[in-house]
């Protein structure tokens, strides 16, 4: 009797298409900025969801300062610039954050609940779960599949498995036959929508798929369970970047190791441990290390730049992206701040000229101020005159509150006494 195969979630399928290594390494389910900032913008249309569902007469301004209100102070700025007036979101007809599970031995699908915040553990060992953003019926026999993507995602909907895997879900849980769907790109305050259809048969062909890849990750589970070192082939590539075995993945050890020049115990070790693993004599030597192969790596990457400059070349990730200038790309630069800050200011008013230009004082810019009033009074130039300088400024600044002294600072190579 062997164990269950173990199923990745709707989003995590394009990895899982693409590295059976993933079916066989433990995984550390860890947090990234960006999966929380995915979070805070589902949650936050989820509000908006149902606060208009709750009250037919809220308006969606009113549900948008509402649904702010309740978000953390770090999403707010992002949060805030989504313009979700756009006919895109169109938060009304559609039901928001739907949790959705399909059975891979019964081909039978279900909904497991609204809002579960990622919450599968109602979901069978043969069920494959995952959530989508925006679910509607469309008639008798189709249905309606959104989600909110960001500025990264670049994927066409219908070749795109979180969304094929929803709708196969979606499609068994509601008796339907096609689907549109549609991926929303949110990049700042703009909003860009892609919309295909696929129909039954793209929804078949998609759940064979699936079965094929579930019986791979079968025969890749049990030929490890017999024998640890029996590690299906790893593919390395942009899926890997929120990988949740990436910690444990001996391709990417092989890699450090080959970068580093370590041996590989002590680099699994370190993935395994972190800071717990280090001593003050492992520390020194791999900061040694990690030095130099940074300026390896520094040099190659400048050639590939370089190159890419001169010869664009198409990415081998399968994602059809190219890496060179692209072929209309345009340069803008801004030159005086404070001009800027004018022209803002009377095109948008004081207060929107000031949060268009952002004045940060540095204290290399005490130095310039103090290298520059020195170049126009000479006389006044002498040895230790920019120290001197230099320091009347922060001594002043620091009487009149315009200044601070915080203790600690960040991690650097530096000198010590004794
Ligand atoms: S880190 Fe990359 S290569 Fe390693 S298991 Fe994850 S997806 Fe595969």
């Amino acid at each position: 009797v062997t164990a269950p195969v173990r199923l990745p979630t709707f989003s995590s399928l394009p990895r899982w298409f693409a590295c059976e290594l993933t079916d066989v390494l433990p995984r550390a389910e860890e947090p990234s900025e960006a999966s929380e900032a995915g979070d805070s913008r589902h949650a936050f249309f989820q509000r908006i969801s149902e606060l208009l569902g709750a009250d037919e007469n809220r308006t969606l301004d009113e549900a948008r300062e509402l649904a702010l209100a309740e978000c953390l102070p770090e999403h707010l700025e992002v949060l805030r610039a989504i313009p979700v007036d756009s006919p895109a979101f169109r938060f009304d007809s559609v039901a928001a954050e739907v949790a959705l599970a399909v059975n891979l031995k019964t081909g039978e699908g279900r909904e497991l609940g609204r809002g579960l915040g990622r919450d599968y553990s109602g979901a069978g060992p043969d069920e494959l779960v995952g959530t989508i953003d925006r679910l509607g019926l469309i008639g008798e026999d189709g249905l309606y599949v959104g989600d909110y993507k960001g500025r990264a995602h670049r994927r066409a909907p219908s070749q795109d498995p979180q969304f094929l895997a929803a709708t196969l879900a979606a499609a068994r849980a509601y008796g339907r036959t096609w689907a549109e769907i549609e991926v929303i790109n949110i990049v700042g305050d703009e909003v860009f929508a892609r919309k295909e259809r696929v129909d039954l048969l793209e929804i078949d062909t998609f759940e064979q798929r699936l079965l094929t890849r579930r019986a791979l990750a079968e025969k890749n589970q049990v030929a490890h369970a017999a024998d640890p070192a029996d590690l299906p082939e790893a593919t390395l590539g942009e899926h890997c970047r929120y990988c949740p075995s990436l910690r444990y993945c001996p391709a990417k050890m092989e890699l450090a190791r080959a970068v580093l020049g370590g041996d590989n115990d002590e680099i699994r070790a370190i993935k395994a441990a972190g800071a717990a693993y280090l001593t003050s004599e492992s520390a020194a030597r791999l900061h040694g290390l990690v030095k130099q192969a940074e300026q390896v790596l520094e040099i190659v990457k400048e050639a590939i730049v370089d190159y890419a400059r001169q010869t664009p070349f198409q990415l081998d990730d399968g994602s059809g992206r190219w890496y060179g200038v692209p072929p209309a790309a345009q340069t803008r630069e801004l030159l005086d701040g404070r001009k800027v800050q004018k022209v803002l200011a009377e095109l948008f008013g004081e207060e929107a000229g000031a949060a268009g230009v952002t004045v940060k004082p540095t204290l290399e810019g005490i130095e310039k101020a103090v290298k520059a009033w020195l170049t126009a009074n000479p006389t006044l130039s002498k040895k230790g005159a920019i120290k001197e300088n230099r320091e009347k400024a922060e001594a002043l600044l620091l009487e009149r509150g315009l200044m601070r002294v915080i203790q600690g600072g960040t991690v650097k190579v530096h000198k010590r006494e004794g």
